[in-house]
C-alpha cells in the first residue's frame, strides 16, 4: 500500500476553488497552506477553501527565506499571517481547530532553527501525524522531532513555466522516479508520505488541470489519499 497525505501550497489564488471542487469530488483529503498577502488577493477564494472543509495552515505573510531574516522578523512573519488567517476563519464562519504551520521553501531558519521550533512549540502549533513516514533520514535528520509541516514528495511542477524547459513530463518522470535525489520515492509499496504540491495560477494557465493530471496518475498507480492527522502537545 502506498499513503499519502496532499498538501498545497500558496493558497489563495484563483484557481483554488477549482482545486477544492476537484478534490472533494475525489473525496482527497487536503491541508492547504496560506499565504496572507496572496490570500488578501484572492480573499473569496480562501473562504471558499474553508467553508469546503479545507485545514488551512500558515505559510508565513510574506513567503521569505527564513534564514535570510532575524529571529524577530521570523516571528512577525508568523504572527502577522497568524492574525490574517483568524481572521479569514472568522470571516467564513467555520471554527479553526487546528493549526499547522510550513516553512516557505522548507527553510527552516538556518541558525534560528532550534529558536523557531520553540517559538511554534510554545505557540502551539499543531504537529502533522508523521509516524507512519517509514524512511529512516526523517528520523536521522530530527524531523520527526519538528513542528512545522516539511515534506516526503515533492511534485516540482512549478518550475513548469516559460522557457524553463521542465515540463509535465518532467513531473511525471518524478512521479515513476525509483531513485530521487531528493525525498523519497513516490510508487513504492509501503510507502507514507507528505506530498507537495502548489497552487498557482501560473502553472495553470501552463498546464491546465495540472493537478488533475498527476492525482490521477497517483490514484491508477494505487495511492491511497490519507485523512490529515496531527499530534497535539
Ligand atoms: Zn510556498
Amino acid at each position: 500500500m502506498i499513503r499519502a497525505l496532499l498538501t498545497i501550497d500558496d493558497v489563495s489564488s484563483k484557481n483554488t476553488p477549482d482545486i477544492v471542487d476537484y478534490l472533494n469530488e475525489k473525496k482527497i483529503p487536503v491541508i492547504m497552506f496560506m499565504v496572507g498577502q496572496w490570500a488578501e488577493n484572492y480573499p473569496e477564494q480562501l473562504i471558499y477553501a474553508l467553508q469546503h472543509g479545507v485545514i488551512v495552515g500558515n505559510h508565513s505573510y510574506t513567503h521569505p527565506e527564513f534564514s535570510k531574516l532575524s529571529f524577530e522578523e521570523c516571528r512577525n512573519e508568523i504572527e502577522k499571517n497568524e492574525d490574517v488567517l483568524n481572521r479569514f476563519y472568522d470571516r467564513a464562519g467555520v471554527e479553526r481547530v487546528y493549526r499547522p504551520f510550513r516553512f516557505p521553501y522548507g527553510d527552516k531558519g538556518g541558525g534560528n532553527k532550534e529558536k523557531i521550533q520553540e517559538y511554534l512549540r510554545e505557540k502551539k502549533f499543531d504537529k502533522v501525524d508523521d509516524t507512519g513516514i517509514p524512511y529512516p533520514w526523517w528520523k536521522e535528520k530530527g524531523l520527526d522531532k519538528d513542528i512545522d509541516t516539511l515534506w516526503t514528495f515533492d511534485f516540482a511542477e512549478y518550475n513548469i513555466r516559460p522557457d524553463s524547459g521542465f515540463t509535465l513530463a518532467d513531473v511525471m518522470k518524478r512521479i515513476h522516479e525509483p531513485n530521487p535525489g531528493d525525498g523519497a520515492p513516490l510508487l513504492i509499496d509501503g510507502s507514507s508520505h507528505i506530498l507537495l504540491l502548489h497552487a498557482h495560477d501560473e502553472t495553470e494557465e501552463m498546464q491546465p488541470g495540472y493537478y488533475k493530471i498527476f492525482i490521477e496518475e497517483l490514484l491508477k498507480n494505487g495511492v491511497e489519499f490519507t485523512a490529515p492527522a496531527f499530534i497535539r502537545q
